[in-house]
């Protein structure tokens, strides 16, 4: 049987795994920590491809010079002196145009009518879990506050995406989102997107990976990935395990194996901060306050409401902020009624794999049969499975999937 070795528990590799296996591969997952010990834990869980557009745009060159002076804005960049960093920024800034997010839209548009089909298949395949359907609502104080999203809804339907979405007043929108507090008076009704838990998401695909053969190593680092004849990875302990084939999912981490292989795009940790509270009333759908930009997220299993949000420019493995929370809530709780601010749980922070051009890297690196899966920013959650299962197409035929040329890790 061909071994594959996966590098990276969390969804883009657990994904990878589970679809080398649908191909006959005997796959290892090896983690550093465990089973969505990055990014996929307590991320918002929103499968939702109407939004997963590019997050470089034009609206930045306003926001983010303000944002940079103001301690509560959602984008967090350190004022000191960091080469590494501020070149990301630069490249990311340079795509922040009109003409830059077309073309990023239209290289992830038929990635992301293909994601939740590929969740689909994983439940019917025996990964025991559930996406919750149901719409999404959006909230502004004003119409004003709007018109950015509106811009960006539009641009994702004139790609070719189909997003139902329709106006609702303060008290339609009470049904859906009981929280929401009198601030809040434009309001829209998204369809066609859903939601998952994320880390029970990501459990069940690793248990359905260990019930059809597959073994999960973890609390093992990998510091090297060498080929000679054939690849093989190398632990903090100093083993070599030789695979036939090795695939690098390690998230905003992804550039300390894969940079020698040949990757050169950056990859920054844009982490994110969430926690959650207890609505007086049960949240049943996802709210989005694009002008705090905080997701909210119905957390059922807890019988709680996940709040997350900010985009933090650091080290994926600096001490956690406990100040992106209370401006968190600051800018959040005037937008709710209902909700005891004082009783805070699951507070996490996790970092997003931000590539300066918007684009995941899903493909062969420069070595033969060493493949990464990641940098996938904003959206690992919903286009994880789909990017998995694409992957580990190209590994087992050969064949790249025309969907994954813009994803080429060595472009
Ligand atoms: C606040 C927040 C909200 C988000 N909301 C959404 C959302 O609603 N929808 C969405 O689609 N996406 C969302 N995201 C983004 C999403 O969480 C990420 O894109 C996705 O989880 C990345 O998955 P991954 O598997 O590539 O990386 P990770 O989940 O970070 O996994 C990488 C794994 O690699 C392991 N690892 C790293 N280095 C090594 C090494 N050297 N050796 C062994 N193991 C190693 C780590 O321990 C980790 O388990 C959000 C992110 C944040 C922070």
């Amino acid at each position: 049987m061909t071994k594959a070795i996966v590098v990276g528990a969390g969804m883009t590799g657990l994904s990878t795994a589970w679809y080398l296996q649908e191909h006959g591969y005997d796959v290892e997952i090896v983690d550093k920590i465990g089973v969505a010990a990055g990014a996929s834990w307590g991320n918002a869980g929103w499968l939702a491809p109407g939004k997963t557009i590019p997050l470089s745009n034009s609206s930045l060159w306003g926001y983010g010079p303000t944002a940079l002076f103001d301690k509560d804005a959602a984008l967090s960049v350190p004022t000191r002196i960091d080469p590494k960093l501020w070149a990301f920024v630069a490249q990311f800034m340079a795509r922040a145009n009109q003409r830059s997010w077309d073309k990023t839209m239209a290289a992830l548009t038929p990635i992301d009518k293909a994601a939740l089909g590929a969740y689909d298949e994983l439940i019917d395949g025996g990964v025991d879990a559930v996406t919750h359907e149901g719409p999404f609502i959006v909230g502004f104080e004003n119409d004003n506050q709007a018109k950015g999203f509106l811009d960006e809804v539009e641009g994702a339907i004139r790609h070719g995406q189909e997003i139902p979405f329709e106006n609702l007043s303060h008290a339609q929108a009470l049904d859906y989102a009981p929280m929401l507090s009198e601030r809040v008076q434009t309001v829209y009704k998204l369809g066609g997107q859903r939601y998952i838990e994320p880390q029970y998401f990501c459990e069940a695909i690793a248990e359905s990976f260990v019930a059809r053969g597959g073994t999960i190593t973890t609390g093992a680092e990998v510091t090297d990935v060498q080929s000679t004849r054939k690849p093989a990875i190398q632990l903090a302990t100093g083993e070599w395990k030789p695979a036939d084939v090795v695939v690098i999912a390690t998230g905003a981490w992804l550039p300390k194996l894969a940079k020698s292989l040949g990757v050169r795009t950056m990859v920054q940790a844009g982490r994110g901060y969430s926690f959650t509270v207890k609505p007086e009333q049960e949240a049943k759908h996802s709210v989005y306050l694009p002008e705090t930009r905080v997701a909210c997220t119905p957390a059922p299993t807890r019988g709680r409401f996940q709040i997350a949000g900010t985009m933090e420019f650091r080290g994926p493995d600096e001490a956690f902020q406990p100040g992106r929370i209370e401006s968190m809530i600051k800018v959040t709780a005037p937008m709710f009624k209902g909700i005891d601010w004082d009783d805070i749980q699951d507070e996490w922070v996790g970092s997003r794999p931000v590539t300066p051009d918007g684009l995941p890297l899903i493909g062969q690196t420069q070595v033969p049969n060493v493949y990464t899966c990641g940098g996938h920013g904003m959206w690992g959650v919903v286009l994880g499975p789909i990017s998995g299962k694409l992957l580990a197409k190209q590994i087992a035929t050969g064949v790249i999937d025309p969907i994954l040329d813009p994803f080429d890790p060595l472009r």
